[in-house]
């Protein structure tokens, strides 16, 4: 690839579009072509691959019944863990340390009925005010459970500016009454990533377990949860990994930790050869694979085998250096043609600390978003002011995010989005 150097033209994004080694995977994807889809963090495209293997596992159900189990395609009695097998190099584990089950939200419950252990002094979790709300509740939640009083011992570090945590305040909070620690890989609104690493290092240096949500990262740039010694992390596959709407959840849980009984046990965490003995007590897995509970849900699976397929095909780092300059242009073309009307760009600008979505901040974003949704572009609207847009890798062009934002600049030079009431839909 040549390297990158911003022109406004459309002819460079043209050129950009002929140097890019992703492109071909666009055509695997079910794209609109009146359309700029730019919410494939919010639910992620149906791929013909991800089509075709939940055909096939429909198939199998249909021709073989019960025996689709152990005689599928796929065989379904082992598909979490191959596509844990699949996935594991996204965020840099061992195949046995994943497993692809529940949903984010079940499985943050799990994690935290296995490693929240409160002792003496250390009974408070810590998480961040920006954090993605079904986290919050989940953590008061398991709190709760415990006898504990959320309002006192859930501890939000706070945001110096509404949209960025510094990793200094998120240290300076891991007291001695910590006993667990829940945060973001990536912010979901301004994409902030956070560092992994040093997080873990500093929260491991005083005694605390550290955990990670990597629903917006998981997918769009590499992790090395092994190498950094995370201890847990979860994430959901029907953004960045297109597995569809509902689809199947991860987690991860360092292999140090195998071994420790599961907080929400069910038979579907059993050694698998010991399963079907059907006795009264439970033999954990000696992997991740203990953290399953019940029967998995083999057609919310299905899709992810031709997904995760093409993930393990296009690679994890080709994929965030498209991703990265995707964001890049788009932030320059903002930058050159939308400086009149009163966009910030809320998202962190180094690549370092850059997720996969660019966050445009507006007064009236609510109605922008509408404007663009009739205009032909597919926005995602956070209240009460962002607009997240994404270019995805394996299917956006940047010759949509060239348009994307001559259609924004129309809508604002026009002011087309008066039309609109600047309220949310019951789904942003
Ligand atoms: C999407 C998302 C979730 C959603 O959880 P589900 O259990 O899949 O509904 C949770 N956390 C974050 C950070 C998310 O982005």
């Amino acid at each position: 690839m040549q390297t990158y150097s911003f022109q406004p033209t459309v002819e460079y994004a043209r050129q950009l579009d002929q140097e890019d080694v992703l492109a071909h995977y666009r055509n695997e994807f079910y794209i609109k072509p009146d359309s700029i889809y730019m919410d494939g963090n919010s639910l992620g495209l149906l791929s013909k691959r991800a089509e075709k293997s939940l055909l096939e596992v429909l198939a199998d159900w249909k021709e073989l019944g019960i025996d689709g189990w152990m005689e599928g395609k796929h065989p379904w009695f082992f598909l979490p863990e191959t596509l844990a097998k699949l996935s594991a190099p996204l965020v840099g584990a061992s195949a046995e340390e994943v497993i692809v089950t529940g949903s984010t939200t079940v499985n943050l419950h799990q994690l935290v009925a296995s490693f929240y252990k409160p002792e003496g002094k250390r009974t408070k979790i810590l998480a961040d005010e920006l954090t993605f709300p079904s986290d919050i509740y989940a953590l008061q939640s398991q709190l709760r459970l415990h006898g504990f009083n959320p309002e006192t011992h859930l501890i939000r570090v706070k945001s110096r500016d509404g949209r960025l945590l510094e990793e200094e305040d998120l240290i300076a909070a891991m007291t001695e009454e910590i006993a667990l620690i829940i945060l973001p890989t990536v912010l979901y609104r301004s994409g902030q990533i956070l560092d992994m690493k040093r997080l873990t290092d500093e929260a491991h240096a005083r005694g605390i377990l550290i955990g990670f949500d990597g629903c917006h990262s998981v997918g769009a740039i590499p992790h090395a949860f092994s190498e950094w010694d995370v201890d847990f992390a979860f994430w959901c596959n029907y953004k960045h990994l297109n597995g569809g709407p509902g689809s199947v959840g991860s987690l991860y849980v360092n292999r140090k930790h195998f071994g420790t009984l599961p907080g929400l046990a069910g038979w579907f965490g059993s050694k698998k050869d010991k399963q079907f003995d059907m006795e009264h007590l439970l033999i954990p897995a000696d992997t991740a694979g203990a953290f399953q509970i019940g029967t998995p849900h083999i057609l919310s699976l299905a899709p992810l085998i031709g997904s995760f397929e093409m993930f393990q095909e296009a690679g994890i780092e080709r994929i965030r250096e498209k991703s990265l300059q995707s964001t890049q242009y788009l932030m320059d073309l903002i930058d050159f043609e939308l400086e009149d009307y009163g966009f910030i760009i809320g998202n962190p600008r180094e690549e370092k600390r850059r997720g996969g979505h660019v966050s445009l901040e507006h007064k009236e974003a609510a109605r922008i978003c509408k404007a663009l949704k009739e205009y032909g572009v597919v926005p995602d609207y956070r209240a009460p002011n962002i607009i997240r847009l994404a270019p995805i890798a394996l299917y956006n062009t940047y010759e949509e995010v060239w348009k994307v934002v001559q259609i924004l600049k129309n809508i604002m030079a026009e002011k087309l989005y008066e039309q609109y009431s600047n309220e949310r839909n019951v789904v942003a």
